[in-house]
């Protein structure tokens, strides 16, 4: 029976029966569709067999499936080493070595051993479409169909369309995802397609960071997690990925991008996997594994208890919530109109949302010590917050700070005076290059934020993190941040700029 337009009993076929084939063909088989499984390896057949077997159980330990069930989707599966096999086919999946000599190789054998309706999809990572389909006669039948790792658990497919690609392709490429349970989102062929090429900021940000001695990795980590909602930090993350895998995808990013200045890759990553500091899988990466894993940052002391005297600005953005909860134990704050926005003023040190400036220049032109905080997601539920003291702030004023932040239940962390801070910096330089993704019409907003939620775990999508903070604020954070560290990559994206001037939002 059809099924959202797709043939339910189409025969399906995956070429490689490695990490992501068997992957793949789980998941087709499980919608209930026969699959074919070929590889020129025995032994990677045979290892791709058992490991489908044990996934299978794992499903069914998880409640996802019945012991019955497991025995039939089993039974759906076929591994083969003979590539006539995949014959009748409708649709085709290649998931080899990423080489594109091998694959464009795979695709001419294909060409000829397929029905002229049988569609070619390629799950490369890093290769462009438009590269791979000119192996086939037929490039218009040749897409992208991007899974993550592990297939049978990430929602996120990208459906990618090189320069040849039928929309007709595309868009049935689009339902089979969808019927697999998959949340398919169409991308345009460019290096990194979406999830390779918008996430790269969460990783060189804070690689930089780490270069700058800003603080400790475990902070960043920490602070990433509890403040911006993200389920690993990037150092644990990376160390989990491998730095060689990880920072493979950077230097093939940045390459393919002619050296553009946003995608710089980290000089220490480099390094890392020069002498072997892979990660995990080498027992060290940028935590130390032999004796388990890293212990969590302590906070900062509890200070006494001290009547504090605020006064606020009556726009505090995206740390409104903040006024709410100082007002929940107990403490006035008067709000002040005159005042700059996100400030607020305690025993007259200016406590401040960090806008991309130095605390210490803004020390030098309010005339008062400044303290910045980071962004948070949430302020009502993040358990953390990280501040930044100008250079001209005394102990007594960063007590100051630290006791308002303690008196509403926070973790409180000093970091170094740093341009943006963590989250801040993190937040705004992923929407800036998720706004680039949206200028090249790599996809449409909603896509690129979908991307990010289903195929890189993100808490939220950078377009909408944007909009919830401010685009005319994470304009100006991108516009101080270029001129403090004067660098180019920091520079707002041409449709952050034209959202601001709009006043109309990112998504
Ligand atoms: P893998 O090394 O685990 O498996 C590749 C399999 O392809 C091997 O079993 C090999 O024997 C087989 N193979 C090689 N050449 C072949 C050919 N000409 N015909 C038939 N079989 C052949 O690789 P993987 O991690 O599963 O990755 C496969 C593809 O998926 C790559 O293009 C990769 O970039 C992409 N991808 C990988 C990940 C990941 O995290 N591993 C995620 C998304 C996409």
């Amino acid at each position: 029976m059809p099924v959202n337009g797709v043939p339910h009993d189409t025969i399906v076929a995956i070429v490689g029966a490695g990490a992501m084939g068997v992957g793949i063909a789980q998941v087709a088989a499980t919608a209930g569709h026969l699959v074919y499984v070929f590889d020129i390896s025995a032994e990677a057949i045979q290892a791709g067999d058992k490991r489908l077997q044990g996934a299978l159980s794992v499903a069914v330990e998880k409640g996802k499936l019945s012991k019955p069930e497991r025995l039939e989707v089993l039974s759906r599966v076929i591994f083969t080493h003979e590539i006539e096999d995949l014959k009748p086919a409708k649709l085709i999946i290649e998931a080899i070595a990423e080489n594109l000599d091998a694959k464009r190789a795979l695709f001419q054998r294909l060409d000829e051993l397929a029905d002229r309706e049988t569609i070619l999809a390629t799950n490369t990572s890093s290769i462009s479409i438009s590269e791979i389909a000119a192996g086939s006669k037929h490039p218009e039948r040749v897409v992208g169909m991007h899974f993550f790792n592990p297939a049978q658990a990430m929602k996120l497919v990208e459906v990618v369309s090189g320069l040849a690609t039928s929309s007709a392709v595309a868009s049935s490429v689009f339902k089979f995802a969808e019927q697999w349970r998959k949340k398919p989102v169409l991308v345009r062929s460019v290096p990194g397609f979406i999830v390779n090429r918008v996430a790269r900021p969460f990783y060189a940000e804070a690689f930089r960071m780490l270069e700058e001695g800003v603080t400790s990795p475990v902070l960043i980590d920490h602070v990433l997690k509890c403040c911006a909602g993200f389920r690993m930090g990037p150092f644990e993350l990376t160390d989990l990925i491998g730095h060689d895998v990880n920072a493979a995808v950077s230097a093939s990013v940045f390459d393919r991008y002619h050296h553009e200045v946003r995608f710089l890759p980290s000089i220490i990553q480099e390094e890392y996997v020069a002498i072997g500091r892979l990660g995990r899988k080498s027992g060290i990466g940028v935590y130390n594994y032999t004796n388990g894993v890293p212990a969590p940052a302590e906070p900062e002391h509890k200070r006494p208890k001290r009547t504090l005297h605020i006064r606020a600005s009556d726009k505090m953005g995206p740390a409104h919530d903040l006024l709410a909860e100082i007002a929940n134990v107990g403490v006035s704050v008067e709000i002040d109109p005159a005042m700059a926005h996100g400030v607020l003023n305690c025993d007259d040190v200016e406590i401040a949302l960090t806008d991309g400036r130095l605390a210490t220049e803004r020390s030098n032109h309010s005339g008062k010590s400044v303290v910045l905080y980071d962004l948070a997601l949430n302020y009502k539920t993040s358990p953390v917050i990280a501040l930044a003291p100008g250079d001209q702030a005394s102990d007594g004023d960063i007590d100051i700070a630290v006791s308002l932040f303690q008196i509403i239940g926070k973790d409180v962390f000093i970091i170094d005076d740093y341009p943006g801070m963590i989250v801040m910096r993190i937040m705004v330089m992923l929407a800036n290059v998720a706004a680039d993704a949206v200028r090249d019409c790599v996809a449409i907003p909603s896509e690129i934020d979908n991307a990010m939620r289903y195929g890189a775990n993100y808490p939220i999508g950078p377009l909408e993190w944007g909009d919830l903070v401010g685009v005319s604020r994470v304009f100006e954070t991108l516009c101080n941040l270029t001129q403090t560290i004067g660098e180019p990559r920091y520079g707002p994206s041409q449709y952050i700029r034209r959202r601001a001037c709009a006043g109309r939002p990112l998504q």
